[in-house]
This record gives structure tokens, C-alpha cells and sequence, in this order.
């Protein structure tokens, strides 16, 4: 009666994976480390010829995308202290940094 024990707990080499992960690159936008929900968001929309991305919060893409129109954002670029001096995403950023990185809200109001 032989009892088969495994010799290795395939849970184990996951955790152990995730251990080793690199840690996730800071926000574009809030400067926070990027949470579970990494991003790549278009600072030029891919609709006007973006090609660049950088990592975000779902949250701060939402954020943009609620406060500025795509020609907005196109004329911004990578300008991100441009996108910081709206007063709108200053009081975003000040808001969020105190939150968890995987902290997600839903756009309760958004602006039109
Ligand atoms: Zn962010």
C-alpha cells in the first residue's frame, strides 16, 4: 500500500512566482505604483496617430478621459505636468494618492 505523496504543491510555485515579479512600474499620471490593474494608456488617442503608452491606474485613465475630449488630450501629448496643471486633475491626484493602488471608484459624476 503505496501512498503516493506529491513531492511538489503546484500553489506553492505560484506564490512563489508572483514573489518574483517585478515591481509594477509608477502611474503616468499619479505617480502611485501601479496596482493589479495595470493600464497601457494612450496619452495621444490611437484615433489621432498615438503609438506611445504608459502605464496607469484605471482609474486615472478614467480620470482623463472624463475631464478631457480626445483633441484635448492629442494637443497635450506626453506633456503629463500639462495634463497636472488642470485644476480638476490636480484635486484628482491629490485625492487619490492617499488610496490603495488597486483602488477603483466608479465615475460617479462625469462632466459634460
Ligand atoms: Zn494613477
Amino acid at each position: 500500500m503505496a501512498r503516493k505523496h506529491s513531492r511538489y504543491d503546484p500553489y506553492e510555485d505560484l506564490q512563489r512566482e508572483e514573489a518574483e515579479e517585478a515591481p509594477p512600474p509608477p502611474c503616468w499620471l499619479c505617480g502611485r505604483p501601479t496596482g493589479k490593474t495595470l493600464i497601457w494608456h494612450h496619452p495621444v488617442p490611437k484615433s489621432r496617430g498615438g503609438r506611445d503608452v504608459v502605464p496607469m491606474h484605471s482609474i486615472c485613465q478614467q480620470t482623463l478621459i472624463a475631464n478631457f475630449t480626445n483633441s484635448e488630450l492629442q494637443r497635450y501629448g506626453t506633456d503629463v505636468d500639462g495634463l497636472l496643471a488642470n485644476p480638476a486633475i490636480r484635486k484628482f491626484v491629490d485625492w487619490v494618492a492617499k488610496k490603495d493602488p488597486d483602488f477603483t471608484a466608479p465615475q460617479a459624476k462625469k462632466q459634460r
